[in-house]
């Protein structure tokens, strides 16, 4: 990991909204969050409240918001779309609902991906896959096609991918929202030590009380703010 600024993400005020037939919604309205390194932080909200829209704006994934966001002390909103995607690719990893795995290629490849584009040797972005896939037990499924593997196994590689350049911050919005419960409980734990062991951040939307109570920290997002 490169040196760690703290916070790691900073949102001041920030505010979104959308047109829906012509109607203006304001879905976030002024959300300000500190992450620490190495903090991870359950954003629990009903469906529909913005928890999507919040992590895609800590991803810099779009524009369109109001307000700062800082990610490791650079101001997202003074960049380009080039810059705020060199942002992410530096500081930030991923983990949706679904897995997005490219299905054309096996585990391995999936989390070697994202790792070539940092210019490392290959066989670095080999061993760093088998490492990932390693500790969350999928040392035996490596060559495996998305297709070949569970649900489960699927959204393992998901996170292996999304740790793979060693991200200062993990969004994840209900990764394990697509499972079955005993499979989501289990997947989370792996999540959750493997995050906590390579000392990133986390951001993690559920509506899971129960696993957000495993993480450091709750915040709430209701009515467009947090509490
Ligand atoms: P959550 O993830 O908490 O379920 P979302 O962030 O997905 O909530 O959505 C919050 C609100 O913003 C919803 O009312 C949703 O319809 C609206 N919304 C999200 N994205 C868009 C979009 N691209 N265009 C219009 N409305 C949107
Ligand atoms: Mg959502």
């Amino acid at each position: 990991m490169n040196d760690i600024v703290d916070p790691v993400v900073r949102l001041t005020d920030v505010t979104r909204s959308f047109e829906q037939g012509g109607v203006k919604i304001d879905v976030l309205r002024g959300v300000n969050l500190e992450v620490r390194p190495g903090e991870i932080v359950a954003l629990l909200g009903p469906s529909g409240s913005g928890k999507s829209t919040m992590l895609q704006a800590i991803g810099l994934l779009e524009g369109g918001f109001g307000g700062k966001i800082e990610i490791a002390g650079i101001d997202a909103s003074k960049l380009g779309k080039d810059q705020r995607a060199a942002v992410r690719r530096d500081h930030i990893g991923f983990v949706y609902q679904f897995h997005h795995l490219l299905p054309d290629f096996n585990a391995i490849e999936n989390v070697v991906l994202p790792q070539l584009i940092t210019g490392k040797p290959r066989t670095e972005c080999d061993a760093r896959a088998t490492e990932l896939l390693t500790a969350l037990g999928l040392g035996a499924r490596l060559e495996h096609r998305p297709s070949k593997l569970s649900g489960g196994e699927q959204q393992r590689v998901a996170v292996a991918r999304a740790l793979a350049n060693r991200p200062h911050m993990v969004l994840a919005d209900e990764p394990t929202g697509n499972l079955d419960e005993a499979t989501a409980d289990k997947v989370f734990a792996q999540f959750l030590a493997l995050v906590r062991g390579e000392g990133s951040a986390a951001l993690v939307a559920t509506h899971n009380e129960r696993l957000a109570a495993a993480m450091d920290r709750v915040v709430r997002l209701h009515d467009g703010v947090l509490t």
